[in-house]
């Protein structure tokens, strides 16, 4: 059977599913790709952990994103096998020995690490090599981010500075990267962070193969948040200064900023309990960020040919599972008359949605409609 849907009302209109959908929209996924290569002076590393789907690697590479931000090698072989021509960064500052070795096997060059004993490690996964690329992780603040992911990896400036200064000694080019923290609102953190960095390196003496401002940007959920561009121009506006005319690498690892507008979900109203609704699908799926990001994402009632004129009010969603955690208290601005067996949308869910699907409770893989294309699909999480 082919389809053609456009929108969740189209969707729900000819199907009404009664299975929570992720609607994939590729097409969304190739203009974010494309405005971000437009604006970024240097590469663009996808960061691959936002979302692996296949038809999500293919949009992004069909609009020509050529780097990838690897945590993993599971991620590394997932996207050779979508993207041959992929360029392709370890960034996870710690990775086992055998997942190097294998990585670099496959033609991988940049590793990142934040400490002496994953350098030696590198040297012995690569055989050596000093044509490869070690990264330096460097800790910046993170406060600034609606997802802070500071406190596991990163060293500070000192002794970002004495690592690159050693893996310099031993005869490598060396780079430094560092992550200001998911859906980061403050365009100025890109300053303050590639100033810090910057600055470890003229400590060492050393002027860095590539400059990696690494992910963050922030996805415009609410239509305020800071620009990709105004992010980029901090970065830039420090770089600049520590390092006038730099000729090295300059790369970012957006992950949200293209995945996000790639997706909604839609799910379905099992029950309502005054302003708690219900869904039939929750943190144990597609929906996991609205726990650590409340009231972020726009949703909205689905009723195709009977839209509702009633006032809104503040909705609390509780997923299917039977597990207390699985409430996402928001609040959620929904109308007023919202009920049983209805049908919302909640939008801008591309990123770090499907990667996050368990199967808890027994709930079946992720169902994954395309829009705008002229078949459906079914593709695992
Ligand atoms: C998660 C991650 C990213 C992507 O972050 P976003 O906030 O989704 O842009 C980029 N680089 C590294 C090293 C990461 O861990």
């Amino acid at each position: 059977m082919t389809h053609r849907f456009l929108t969740a009302e189209a969707v729900v209109s000819a199907l009404r599913p009664i299975e929570p959908l992720l609607l994939s929209r590729p097409h969304e996924a190739r203009r974010a790709a494309a405005e971000a290569l437009r604006v970024f002076p240097g590469d663009v590393a996808y960061a691959v952990k936002v979302c692996d789907r296949p038809d999500l690697l293919e949009a992004l590479a069909e609009a020509g994103i050529r780097h990838f931000d690897v945590a993993s090698i599971h991620e590394i072989r997932t996207v050779q096998a979508v993207v041959p021509e992929a360029v392709l960064h370890y960034m996870n500052p710690v990775k086992r020995l055998d997942h190097m070795a294998e990585a670099y096997g496959r033609g991988v060059r940049t590793f990142a690490f934040d400490c002496e004993r994953e350098l030696d490690k590198i040297a012995e996964a690569t055989g050596d090599d000093r044509g490869i690329l070690p990264v330096v992780r460097i800790a910046v603040p993170n406060d600034r981010a609606k997802l802070p992911l500071d406190g596991k990896f990163g060293c500070d400036g000192a002794e970002a500075s004495r690592l690159l200064r050693l893996a310099a000694t031993r005869g490598y080019r060396v780079g430094i990267t560092f992550h200001v923290g998911s859906q980061c609102e403050d365009a100025e953190a890109y300053f303050v962070a590639t100033e810090m960095a910057c600055a470890a390196a003229l400590d060492a003496g050393v002027v860095p193969a590539m400059v990696d401002i690494g992910g963050g940007f922030p996805t415009a959920f609410r239509g305020d948040e800071p620009s990709f561009v105004a992010c980029v121009a901090a970065a830039r506006r420090a770089l600049d200064h520590r390092f006038p005319h730099y000729r090295g690498v300059f790369q970012c690892e957006p992950g949200r900023l293209l995945a996000a507008p790639a997706a909604s979900v839609l799910v379905r109203v099992e029950l309502r309990k005054g302003t708690t609704l219900h869904i039939n699908d929750g943190y144990y799926g597609l929906l996991g960020e609205l726990k650590w990001m409340p009231s972020v994402h726009p949703i909205r009632l689905v009723r195709p040919n009977a839209p509702s004129r009633i006032a809104a009010a503040a909705f609390a969603l509780h997923g299917p599972t039977c597990d207390s955690i699985d409430t996402m208290d928001g609040p959620y601005p929904l109308p007023d008359d919202v009920c049983e067996g209805d049908w919302i949308e909640i939008e801008l869910t591309g990123a770090y949605s499907s990667v996050l699907a368990s199967r808890f409770n027994g709930f079946p893989e992720t169902e994954v409609l395309v829009l705008g294309e002229m078949r459906a699909v079914r593709v695992a999480a």
